[in-house]
């Protein structure tokens, strides 16, 4: 796997961050910490305004905290310029949304290639690794369809094929099958354990669904502006 470093695939210490709303100050996050093993895989739970979304953009370095660190790979990202923590995150980092955000303009195979030729690789080579994983989530028809071209459930295994292709050390998921139906998210989250773990690649994942928490290593809490961890749902 990419993440060389021996340690936690990404760690939050102390992480705070709040908002502004006229002359009040709304605290989201609050002496947070998490520690993620690599290849481990955990779900986040909490009620809808939680901060969730907020503690994923934290975490990719995508909204600064107010307080507090998050490294990737064994690598501060806190406190880096913009472009510094854009090459962290490219290295040791991939996404899957509750909307796709694939690239409408692309056929599924390029928006899968993507992260590929973002790090430099040639259109030949990476469009070839597209392919194979393309392959592995069940879309080899479906290679040079336009996302809009494609069914709600197809676009997300583009997605996952998308953030697993540069094998990150860690994948952040917010709400990936919020919108699909029940064998549809089964099926996205079957893909992501399995990518994840042929490539070492942890994962975290916000997710509402106790049967889906139930496939990850452990589950929290976001209450109260910190992570609790949350009792095993066997049985459920
Ligand atoms: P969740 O993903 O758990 O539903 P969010 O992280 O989206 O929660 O939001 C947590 C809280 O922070 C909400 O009350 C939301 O209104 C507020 N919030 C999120 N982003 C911003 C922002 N950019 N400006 C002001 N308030 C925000
Ligand atoms: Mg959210």
């Amino acid at each position: 796997m990419s993440n060389g470093a021996n340690g936690p695939a990404l760690e939050a210490i102390d992480l705070s961050k709040g908002f502004h709303q006229g002359d009040t100050r709304l605290t989201v996050l609050s002496g947070l910490n998490l520690s993620v093993q690599p290849g481990e895989r955990i779900a986040i739970l909490g009620p809808s305004g939680s901060g969730k979304s907020t503690l994923l953009h934290c975490l990719a370095g995508l909204d600064e905290p107010d307080a507090g660190t998050v490294s990737v790979g064994g690598q501060r990202l806190t406190g880096l310029v913009a472009d510094a923590q854009a090459r962290l995150r490219s290295r040791y980092m991939g996404f899957v949304y509750q909307a796709h955000h694939l690239l409408p303009e692309f056929s599924a195979a390029e928006n899968v290639a993507m992260p590929l030729r973002i790090r430099g690789q040639s259109q030949r080579s990476a469009i070839a690794e597209a392919t194979t994983l393309l392959d592995r989530v069940g879309l080899s028809e479906r290679l040079r369809h336009r996302p809009a071209q494609l069914s709600g459930g197809e676009r997300q295994r583009v997605a996952v094929a998308r953030a697993l292709v540069n094998r990150p050390a860690v994948v952040l998921a917010d709400e990936p099958t919020g919108n699909l139906d029940r064998d549809n998210a089964d099926r996205i989250f079957r893909l992501l354990i399995e990518l994840s773990e042929s490539s070492g690649t942890a994962v975290l994942v916000v997710t509402h669904d106790p049967t889906l928490c139930n496939r990850m290593h452990r589950s929290v809490e976001l209450r109260g502006g910190a992570l609790q961890a949350r009792p095993d749902l066997a049985g459920t």
